[in-house]
């Protein structure tokens, strides 16, 4: 197997100039931009002080889009032309999409044919990838004018369990925005880069981060200035949101205890909740007052009410360590990420279960942001990469399908991108001249349990007896997780290649469950691929058989005959629900028995050769 050479994007020559590049974090909720500012990485404020940029876009006729604060107060009084998590729908079908989350407030675009999710407004169909395109927008405009200048490159945080799809798409937004993405970057990796923790040698980090709606949990692994995945987890439907709809439902009940209060909407409701929960996290006491009525809510009552929800983040934390087979003990540092981890009784959880306080003194809503500056002004060539190699790994196994409907992974799970990986296969049949090469994604031994993600063929291969051409076959994952796979064959040169963009993605619940099955299915795994490579072997010793007795049949006598045949039958019936071994055994036994025949063959045929007559001629006649 041979290992290419690649080039880590970005390079080593330093620029004297300072050279304008920034970090954004394209949040569920929020997004935010940051840039370095001489000593120090900084998120960029708009004109009005506001970091944050809420990820919510308002559609209008004829007009330019409203982003942010603006389009997100329209959410309620416009929601058909008002676009916000757009970041969920990134890398899904529509189908994928409803069949996850039922009902939906938009009307979607149904004439697309590629099946994407299109949103139907005012100023015609939207895509994710549009809707992401114009928050990025907003973004580089808020910098260009901070900067003075044009930017030269961004860094782009993703979750770390984006697959190729949503990875994909996330960079079609930005080349939609006009945005030149230095790479992608998986959001823990550049909330550790935040703290400085890849200055350290070696350590394990756990990056917890509690957003609005989403919870992720990631655990990385720090080794030689190289930060890997090891494990990650979480839960795609938790959040601070979830915090404001208990205590909203708790309001409502200490309302309705009370007489001749009406109770207000949910909407209001919601609102109520959301300040109290902000006031709790800087004092013991919030007051929650509406019109002719007002109530306390105790931090102690707040703990209550969440405990079920929290609990959850904590099984996630216990599951990640578990995947990745570390104690508690092993982890060094915790990194918290997300306006949900202000709240005091989220770090003490935090704290209790790993036994050590989090690191809390960046803002929890900035730290994305800001590593993803300071690993954007590195490749921008600002800063020598020489102290800072970040690298990614891919989250799971990239192969191609191999005989017998079996995988052979080619780049395994957790592998450091970017990579380039080669092995040589070669043909299953005599004559055979052209080969389908099927790229498949996922941990299992057999195609049918694991992820298709393309499909393409080399043609033109030379005709030669089986196993005699020699079929390079190149796996190459880029520095953003993209994947393009070739196939050549060596003796003409003939080249055929796909660059792999699945159409749709999955979920970081699809991954694990991936990588559970996996686990569990491992031992009934190995033994069905061992199945199928003895059933390869046997079937191809048969297929010699066949073939001689075809051509050669009269050298042997009718008791020689029987004999073979009886040996035949006995393997093709353990073939059928044989175990490896005992497959593996009849093959041999049939081996035995046909070796004196594959002998007297060998002698005719030299004899044959010898009066002048090729081997090849002498099978012809027989066909
Ligand atoms: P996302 O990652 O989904 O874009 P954020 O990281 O911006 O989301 O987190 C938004 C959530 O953080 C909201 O639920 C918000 O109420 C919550 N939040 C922000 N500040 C505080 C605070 N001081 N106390 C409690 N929750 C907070
Ligand atoms: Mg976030």
């Amino acid at each position: 197997m041979a290992l290419l050479q690649i080039q880590e994007p970005g390079g080593k020559q330093a620029k004297p100039l300072h050279r304008l590049a920034v970090g954004i974090d394209l949040g569920t909720t929020n997004s935010l931009v940051s840039t370095s500012c001489g000593l120090r990485v900084e998120t960029l404020p708009d004109s009005e002080g506001e970091h944050l940029l809420p990820s919510v876009v308002h559609y209008r006729k004829d007009e330019s889009p409203l982003v942010g604060f603006q389009a997100k107060a329209l959410l309620v009084e416009d929601p058909l032309n008002t676009i916000a998590s757009a970041k969920r729908l990134l890398g899904k079908s529509l189908a994928e999409l409803k069949s996850q989350h039922g009902y939906l407030p938009f009307e979607f675009d149904n004439s697309r044919d590629d099946g994407a999710p299109a949103i139907l407004t005012v100023a015609g169909s939207k895509d994710a990838i549009q809707v992401s395109a114009d928050i990025l927008s907003t973004l580089v405009s808020r910098a260009e004018a901070s900067l003075k200048g044009a930017l030269e490159g961004a860094v782009i945080t993703v979750p770390a369990y984006f697959n190729d799809a949503q990875r994909q798409q996330t960079k079609d937004a930005a080349q939609l925005a006009g945005l030149n993405v230095l790479r992608l970057l998986n959001e823990p990796t550049a909330a550790a880069v935040a703290y400085g923790l890849d200055s350290e040698d070696q350590g394990n980090v756990i990056v917890f981060d509690l957003g609005g709606g989403t919870f992720d949990v990631s655990l990385l692994s720090l080794k030689r200035g190289v930060f890997e995945v090891l494990a990650t987890g979480g839960d795609t439907n938790l959040g601070g949101d979830d915090v404001d709809h208990v205590i909203a439902d708790w309001i409502a009940s200490q309302m309705s205890e009370s007489t001749g209060i009406e109770i207000p909407s949910q909407a209001r409701l919601l609102q109520l909740a959301n300040e109290a929960k902000h006031q709790l996290s800087d004092q013991k006491v919030a007051t929650i007052s509406s019109e002719a009525w007002s109530v306390k809510l105790e931090e102690s009552t707040l703990k209550e009410l969440t405990a079920d929800l929290v609990r959850r983040t904590i099984t996630s934390c216990r599951r990640v360590l578990r995947d990745a087979k570390l104690a508690v003990s092993d982890i060094d540092n915790i990194v918290m990420v997300g306006g949900s981890t202000r709240m005091p009784l989220v770090r003490d959880a935090v704290a209790e279960f790993y036994g050590k306080a989090p690191l809390t003194n960046i803002d929890p809503d900035k730290v994305v942001a800001i590593g993803a500056g300071i690993q954007a002004d590195v490749l921008i060539g600002n800063k020598s990469a020489d102290s800072f190699l970040l690298l990614d790994v891919n989250p799971l196994s990239l192969g191609i399908e191999t005989m017998g409907e079996l995988v052979e992974k080619i780049i395994p799970r957790n592998t450091t991108i970017p990579v380039a990986k080669a092995q040589e296969f070669t043909t299953f049949k005599d004559g055979q001249t052209v080969m389908t090469l099927h790229v498949v994604q996922g941990e299992r031994e057999l195609v049918s349990d694991c992820r298709s993600l393309a499909k393409f063929e080399l043609r033109e291969i030379p005709s030669m007896v089986a196993g005699a051409a020699k079929i390079r076959v190149t796996f190459q994952v880029d520095a953003d997780g993209l994947l393009s796979v070739s196939a050549e064959e060596l003796s003409t040169g003939k080249k055929a290649e796909i660059q792999v963009k699945p159409s749709y993605g999955l979920e970081s619940s699809i991954i694990e469950g991936m990588l559970q099955d996996s686990h569990s299915n491992a031992q009934s795994d190995m033994e069905t691929r061992s199945i199928k490579e003895a059933q390869l072997d046997a079937t191809q010793l048969l297929d010699a058989i066949a073939n001689a007795l075809r051509v050669d049949g009269e050298l042997l006598s009718e008791a020689e005959v029987g004999t073979l045949a009886e040996s035949i039958k006995k393997l093709e019936s353990i073939m059928a629900n044989g175990s490896s071994v005992q497959i593996h055994a009849a093959t041999e036994e049939l081996n035995q028995v046909s070796s004196e025949f594959a002998a007297k063959r060998m002698d005719l045929h030299i004899a044959n050769a010898l009066r002048g007559e090729s081997i090849d001629a002498v099978e012809k006649q027989a066909d």
